[in-house]
């Protein structure tokens, strides 16, 4: 097990970290033991300010965190000053509305008439295991909400960016949060096990593939914590006949391409009506060839390297058994780049069939997958054969059309002519094999407090 940094640009080795003790990991627990029970005595309102500093932090040194994302997983720069907005604007959220959201709650009418209410309070650790194609808002996510309900966090992060993760601790030290409050930690997949085993965790907050949830999950069942698992998607974008075609492309390229194709909820396949099929197809053809790739560091660059050699592998393997498997490259190179860098070239693949092996897998990069669709029928057959259900979106001028066919896919979350985002304001989260919880909003907040009755 290595926590390293190696540029995806050009795969050199760039620093090393070694991995926690078993005595650090005690200490950590410990810690965020002694913040919890602290936090209990404190008012909302202080960790609210806490809270505050720490989205300052981010604000003032915006390109010195933002440089860490670019160069340990290769997120373009502007997309990296971009996360780091973002990561403050999840802070700010829970700053402004983390105390209302855990108000008290009458349940008297609900309880027909008897005197009842609502609490909603800390219950212990969460460890959060997080992805690195959004290093610091997903973490936020997570940390965020649990700050404000008195949660302490113990970060386990991808072992290819541990210094994004080291620079969360750092920002949140030079913030003056509490000793406890947060910790990122490079342990082992044993030392998170024996973590969720431990009394003092009582959370485990996952982002990532549906291998790890699987594994992670069953360890926090087998340990009874409550856990939220946001997992992977094979997002559709879906456009009607009637749709704005402009506004619909802008979407599904943007919806497909950003982060390198590497999002959870990207555009990865796109159902589009035969009425404006010829159309959309040449129009993303052109916008397809406009992206650059090259140094993520350069502003000029538009197509960022994917995050390691290893995800440029397995995303050219998947290609070989898309291609094998009966599908056809409509537009691209669907050669292997090679060289020391993590490139990809983009594709827009169509003629994906149920029996192809590649179908319903998530192909982490900058793929798009292109299907030709009827009526409302056959969209909705499509869009649901998938195992997951995390997002999509929907282009038509129609909005009541659009706001119907949103009600029949399988998702936890869907956007009309608009690419599908995460805002703080919003649930967000999946069903099927794409997960269970939300993260972010009011419901965010709830995912690990304890939900007291209190009758009388
Ligand atoms: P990943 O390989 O599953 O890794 C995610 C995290 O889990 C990493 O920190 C990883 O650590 C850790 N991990 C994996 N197996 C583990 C185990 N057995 N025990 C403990 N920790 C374990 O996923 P990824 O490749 O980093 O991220 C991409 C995936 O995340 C995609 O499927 C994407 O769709 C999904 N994602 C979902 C959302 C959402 O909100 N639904 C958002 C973003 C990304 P190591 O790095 O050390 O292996």
């Amino acid at each position: 097990m290595s926590y390293r940094v190696v540029s995806p640009y050009n795969g050199k080795i760039l620093k090393e970290f070694s991995v926690a003790t078993d005595e650090e990991v005690e200490q950590t627990l410990t810690n965020a033991n002694n913040f919890y029970q602290q936090a209990k005595e404190q008012s909302i309102e202080q960790r609210a300010e806490q809270l505050s500093a720490l989205a300052d932090e981010f604000t003032k040194r915006t390109d010195y965190y933002a440089n860490f994302l670019t160069t340990n997983m290769g997120k373009l720069i502007s997309e990296a000053r971009g996360e780091v907005k973002k990561t403050v604007a999840f802070a700010r959220y829970y700053v402004d509305k983390g105390a209302a959201a855990l108000e008290d709650q009458d349940y008297t009418a609900m309880a027909g008439g008897r005197k009842a209410h609502l609490e909603f309070s800390s219950i212990g650790a969460v460890v959060a295991v997080e992805p690195w194609n959004f290093p610091y808002t997903q973490v936020m996510r997570v940390f965020a909400p649990n700050f404000i309900l008195g949660n302490p966090v113990i970060l386990k992060h991808a072992s290819i960016v541990p210094e994004c993760a080291q620079a969360f601790d750092e920002a949140c030290q030079a913030a003056g949060l509490p000793t406890g409050a947060f910790k990122n930690l490079f342990v082992t997949y044993d030392q998170v096990n024996q973590m969720i085993s431990d009394p003092r965790v009582q959370g485990v907050a996952l982002t990532g593939s549906e291998k790890a949830g699987e594994l992670i999950a069953a360890e926090a069942g087998h340990n009874l914590k409550k856990s939220t698992m946001e997992l992977g998607g094979t997002d559709v974008c879906i456009v009607l006949n009637d749709a704005d075609l402009k506004k619909a492309v802008a979407g599904a390229v943007s919806g497909r391409l950003r982060n390198a194709g590497q999002a959870c909820t990207s555009s990865k396949r796109y159902l589009v009506q035969s009425g404006i099929y010829d159309e959309f197809l040449a129009a993303i053809k052109k916008e397809f060839a406009k992206y650059q790739q090259g140094d993520p560091l350069d502003e000029k660059t538009t197509l960022a390297p994917l995050s390691s050699k290893n995800a440029q592998q397995q995303l050219q393997k998947q290609i070989k058994a898309v291609l094998d498997g009966g599908a056809k490259v409509l537009w691209g190179d669907p050669t292997p780049v090679e060289g020391p860098g993590a490139f990809f070239n983009p594709l827009i693949i169509s003629g994906m069939t149920y029996d192809n092996p590649m179908y319903d897998h998530e192909l982490f990069g900058p793929v798009a997958q292109l299907y030709r669709v009827d009526d409302e029928k056959q969209i909705v057959e499509l869009a649901n054969h998938s195992n997951y259900g995390l997002g999509g979106a929907i282009y038509s001028e129609d909005l009541n059309k659009a706001r119907k066919l949103a009600s029949k896919i399988e998702t936890g979350q869907i956007a009309v002519n608009q690419p599908l985002s995460s805002l703080p304001e919003l649930p967000f989260g999946g069903i099927k094999k794409s997960g269970y919880g939300r993260e972010l909003s009011d419901l965010g907040i709830r995912e690990f407090a304890n939900i007291k009755t209190v009758l009388g």
